[in-house]
């Protein structure tokens, strides 16, 4: 059974998430390279690694909550930590990766006797923080029944397929939920120019067809409120959007919308700081018209 983990990533997830471990017994090892997300994660009762390797040193599993990809195969491509890891220590991708890099990932690991799966998350800053996040899982069932127990702690798993599959739905669950903010963001500028009243608008499609994540919380939370405080930064759902459109492409169903939906989302990210968060997508909108 896995009761020691290295978890490496704490960011907006992977701090809030360290925690819940921690709080269902789990040993935890957490290494960032942000000093401060170290010592929060020390705060709430994880042990400290201070060098890469020290987070695999011993453990069970290891996850990844790191911002893409590109940082998770430099992660775990790194000598300290292949270095450091015991034989059959289940490595688990929680980040929104892509599907493909993932399978090639896998398979170099599987090489050298390390198995891995991928087991993204839905359910923002929120449901870390309360563990009710879904959790998209893709490997093999030997590998998936391993982590199953870890899950729980941090919410509902719910088995997508083989290796990439999470990474695969992730993606696309974040094309719709961005498609979803963008044109429930036109809607409602257009209906205040109108003369509308947004709270009045948002309880009428929250009782009709309209309704979405974004009109039950993400307007509601975080841009009625203009605190625009979601946690999730707007980069990183056009990472997101980008996989899912690449992923229809390669699949051979480039589909009409998902493409000129990233186009606008890259055109908001241009204008906004680096640090912006997703839902100021809104914020954007209402101020070009
Ligand atoms: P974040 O930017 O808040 O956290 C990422 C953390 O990784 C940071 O603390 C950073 O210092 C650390 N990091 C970067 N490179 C590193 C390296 N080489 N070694 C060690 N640590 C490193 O991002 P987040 O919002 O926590 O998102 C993490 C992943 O989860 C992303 O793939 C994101 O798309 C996904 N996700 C985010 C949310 C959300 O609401 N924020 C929801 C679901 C999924």
């Amino acid at each position: 059974a896995i009761t020691t983990i290295g978890f490496i990533g704490l960011g907006h997830m992977g701090g809030p998430m360290t925690r819940r471990l921690v709080d269902a017994g789990f040993a935890v090892q957490a290494y960032d390279v942000v000093e401060q997300a170290r010592a929060a994660a020390v705060a709430a009762g994880a042990t400290e690694a201070e060098v890469l390797g020290a987070a695999a040193r011993g453990a069970d599993a290891v996850i990844l909550m790191l911002p893409n990809s590109q940082i998770v195969a430099s992660v775990v491509g790194d000598p300290g930590l292949i270095a450091a890891l015991a034989p059959g220590t289940l490595i688990i991708d929680m980040s929104s990766s892509e599907p493909m890099k993932t399978r090639e990932l896998a398979d170099s690991l599987a090489r050298v006797g390390v198995p891995m799966i991928d087991a993204p998350v839905s359910g923002g800053v929120k449901g870390a923080e309360t563990g009710k996040l879904t959790i998209m899982v893709g490997g093999s069932d030997e590998d998936v029944a391993r982590a199953w127990p870890v899950f729980e702690a941090l919410g509902k798993p719910v088995r997508a397929g083989s290796i990439g599959s999470g990474h695969a739905v992730k993606a696309l669950n974040n094309l719709l939920s961005a498609t979803h903010l963008l044109v429930t963001s036109e809607a409602i500028v257009a209906g205040r120019k109108f003369g509308l009243d947004p709270e009045v608008m948002l309880s009428i499609f929250n009782g009709s067809s309209g309704r979405s994540g974004s009109t039950e919380n993400k307007w509601p939370n975080f841009i009625l409120p203009e605190t625009y405080n979601s946690g999730f930064g707007l980069r990183l759902m056009l990472k997101d959007m980008k996989i899912a459109v690449q992923l229809a492409e390669q699949a051979g169903a480039p589909g009409e919308l998902g493409a000129d939906a990233v186009a606008v989302w890259e055109r908001a990210a241009a204008d906004l700081p680096a640090t912006a968060d997703h839902t100021e997508i809104a914020r954007w909108l209402a101020e070009k018209t």
